[in-house]
């Protein structure tokens, strides 16, 4: 199956959504709108929102399609959560219009699927909820993914500025292989400047070529805990690269890649056994191949997207603008890492 125009239009309307969401609540959230998860990290009622109108949206036009998402309404069926759950419905239906709390919730269970089955989306509301309450970085990602591959990757930015413009979205499908450049804004108007001149088709984006490693820019996690840092120094420093590292949350690290602002990003396991969660890469993935760059894992693998909510089978990310990819690997390779 290609990625219809339909489909993709209709992820990018439902990215774009979730971010005006969360972009109206990112100054004002309260402590009293965040909830610790099971494995200790936040969970606020952005995130809760964002996948509910992404959910929502996606459910109107495929009712049967199987998402993927990082959240649960569980913690908002508790009683004791009854304050954050209605904080929830109150900013959805600012969104959606009249909304009741069993939509709300039954919209936020929608993203409770199986990554068993051959085609679905995959989402992470809030990429980055440590950069969102930190007021930084952070990204809603999207993704569709077939028979294990992300064919469609759509990544809103409400923080990141591109091209001088702050708030951008990234959407780009396998079959065009073209990634584009969108506005956060409703109107595609930033600022009194024309976003572009064809505005409901997007900006295509044109990485200039890397032409000096010395001068390439890395990025990785702000979060030390994600990705270990002294190591990425020294990948960098032995592929050429002289630069500081630049720390950037979320997903939006892939944006910078694809854009050529930066020409690395890499994620280095800390020995822990973590395996990455298939939404946190998906959309990226797609991004980034589209925009001419590459990614695999530390072994030089292709992430492998086809065994559940999790790359079980790959070690670290490693992701490039292209025409460095080789030369990172095997910096990798000598240090043995
Ligand atoms: P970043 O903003 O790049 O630091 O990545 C944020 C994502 O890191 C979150 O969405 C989590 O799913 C993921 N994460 C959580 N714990 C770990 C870990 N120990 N190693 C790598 N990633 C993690
Ligand atoms: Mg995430």
């Amino acid at each position: 199956m290609t990625v219809s125009k339909a489909r993709f239009d209709l992820a990018v309307g439902a990215v774009k959504k979730a971010c005006r969401v969360c972009e109206g609540l990112q100054r004002r959230i309260s402590q009293e709108g965040v909830l610790s998860k099971d494995d200790k990290s936040p969970v606020t009622v952005a995130d809760f929102a964002s996948q509910a109108v992404v959910c929502a949206v996606l459910n109107e036009v495929f009712p049967d399609e199987v998402i993927v998402a990082e959240e649960g309404a569980e913690c908002l069926k508790n009683p004791d959560n009854s304050e954050i759950c209605s904080q929830v419905v109150d900013i959805v239906a600012r969104e959606m219009g009249h909304v009741s709390q069993e939509e709300v919730v039954s919209w936020i269970d929608r993203g409770s699927g199986d990554a068993d089955v051959e085609s679905f989306w995959t989402l992470d509301p809030i990429d980055g909820t440590k950069g969102f309450l930190r007021g930084d970085q952070y990204a809603v990602a999207l993704a569709f993914l077939e028979k294990g591959e992300p064919v469609l990757g759509v990544l809103g930015c409400p923080n990141l500025e591109v091209n001088q413009r702050r708030g951008v979205i990234f959407a780009a499908d396998m079959d065009s292989a073209v990634c584009r450049l969108y506005s956060t804004l409703s109107s595609n108007i930033q600022a009194g400047k024309a976003w572009t001149d064809n505005s409901a088709e997007g900006v295509p984006l044109n990485p200039p070529p890397l032409v000096d490693v010395r001068r390439a820019r890395f990025c990785e996690s702000v979060e030390k805990a994600h990705s270990d840092h002294s190591v990425s120094a020294k990948i960098a420093a032995e592929a050429g690269l002289s630069s500081q590292p630049c720390r950037i949350d979320s997903q939006c690290k892939y944006g910078v890649v694809a854009t050529g602002e930066a020409s690395l990003y890499l994620r280095i396991p800390r020995g822990d056994g973590y395996r990455e969660k298939i939404w946190d890469h998906g959309a990226g993935v797609v991004v980034v191949q589209c925009a001419g760059g590459q990614v695999t894992d530390l072994d030089g693998e292709p992430l492998d997207f086809s065994r559940g909510h999790r790359l079980i089978e790959n070690r670290g990310v490693v992701v490039t603008s292209g025409g460095i990819h080789e030369c990172v690997l095997d910096a990798v390779k000598r240090l043995g890492v």
